[in-house]
């Protein structure tokens, strides 16, 4: 049984991470910044803590006694976010830091970071038929501005502590995760739960109409939550030394992932495209060459059968909001 700290374990990613090392028999530590009450999913059977750790007394006390750490904290959400609070995001490179520091002094066998595709050059995505973005298209660096210079620092600080320390590090570089138990309201989300709040309130208002953020023809590719914990595990404990892309290479328009979720619902809606709202770069897609080279498996849960199961948990949880506040619920009215 080993000893793991999962950092970030009130979101979303690091809720179904923490589930998936107990599954393994692990003993857990999961640390958020977020009161309990806050976090998507709580394991009772983890060593469940509150702390801020951009301060490093905090991540010492985390990372202490344990074997392994995998860090997913970070002051984060969709376009929405990212735009208007650039130094917010840039501050997590505090919590990397601290952790990477506790990590080389206490011992921590293995430590796993993660990257985003935000740090790739925005000059390579400007084409809504992007062939895939490889590993080597960050540098010359370009990252997105603030979330994805702070994604590309941290990488190399990684790098840098394993050539300098001997500390054994693991990178992978998330694009779009979406599926249940994560964001889909108040400001953070991304696009897919966004999607399917919209189609969902659009059902039950009676409003024929959503609103698109850009002109709907940019694209993207959308990775299911288990492929992406599957490719977490399967990384951290490989032996890749470099960062690496985790994300599916189904990539599709905007207009086509409201597509499917009108399927998914069963109605149809006239679409208001907001072409002033913040939309990101034109096109991104993830080569998976090198992770097929390394791993021989690569995401592969189709798009459809992933949004089929976040439409209806978040279609579950709109329900409930609206139970507990009957008749003052906006999605009521
Ligand atoms: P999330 O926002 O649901 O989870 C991040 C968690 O980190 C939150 O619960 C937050 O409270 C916590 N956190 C923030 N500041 C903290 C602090 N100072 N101390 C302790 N905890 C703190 O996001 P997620 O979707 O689960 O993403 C997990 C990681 O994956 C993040 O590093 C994110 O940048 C990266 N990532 C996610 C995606 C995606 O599509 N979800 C894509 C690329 C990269």
């Amino acid at each position: 049984m080993k000893r793991i700290l999962v950092a970030g374990a009130g979101g979303f990613i690091g809720g179904h991470l923490v589930k998936e090392l107990i599954v393994r028999g692990n003993q857990v530590r999961a640390v958020d910044i977020k009161p309990l009450n806050e976090w998507y999913q709580v394991s009772d059977n983890a060593d469940n803590l509150v702390l801020d750790l951009r301060l490093k007394e905090n991540c010492y006390r985390a990372v202490n006694g344990y074997n392994e750490v995998f860090n997913l904290a970070a002051d984060m959400g969709g376009m929405g976010f990212i735009e208007n609070n650039k130094a917010a995001c840039m501050i997590s490179v505090l919590i990397n830091t601290h952790l990477l520091m506790a990590s080389k002094d206490c011992g921590i066998e293995r430590f796993f970071y993660s990257s985003s595709a935000c740090v790739y050059n925005g000059e390579k995505q400007t084409d809504p038929s992007n062939p895939g973005l490889k590993e080597s298209d960050a540098y010359p660096a370009l990252a997105e501005d603030g979330y994805g210079w702070e994604k590309l620092f941290s990488e190399r600080m990684c790098r840098h502590f394993s050539e300098d320390f001997g500390l054994t590090a693991r990178v992978a570089r998330f694009h779009n995760v979406y599926g249940p138990h994560g964001t889909f309201d108040g400001g953070r989300e991304k696009a897919p739960a966004a999607i399917c709040r919209k189609v969902i309130e659009a059902g039950i208002t009676n409003r024929k109409e959503i609103e698109i953020w850009g002109d709907g023809l940019q694209t993207r590719s959308f990775m299911y939550i288990d492929d992406c914990i599957k490719g977490i595990m399967n990384i951290m404990y490989s032996d890749i030394n470099e960062p690496i892309n985790l994300g599916s290479s189904e990539m599709v328009s905007i207009n086509k992932l409201v597509d499917i979720i009108e399927d998914i619902a069963g109605y149809k809606l006239k679409r208001a495209y907001n072409l002033e709202a913040p939309k990101g770069v034109r096109g991104r897609n993830s080569d998976n060459t090198l992770i097929r080279k390394y791993l021989g498996w690569e995401p592969s849960i189709p798009l459809a059968t992933g949004l089929k199961k976040t439409y209806e948990w978040i279609s579950q949880q709109m329900v409930e909001q609206s139970n507990r506040s009957k008749g003052t619920s906006r999605y009521n009215r």
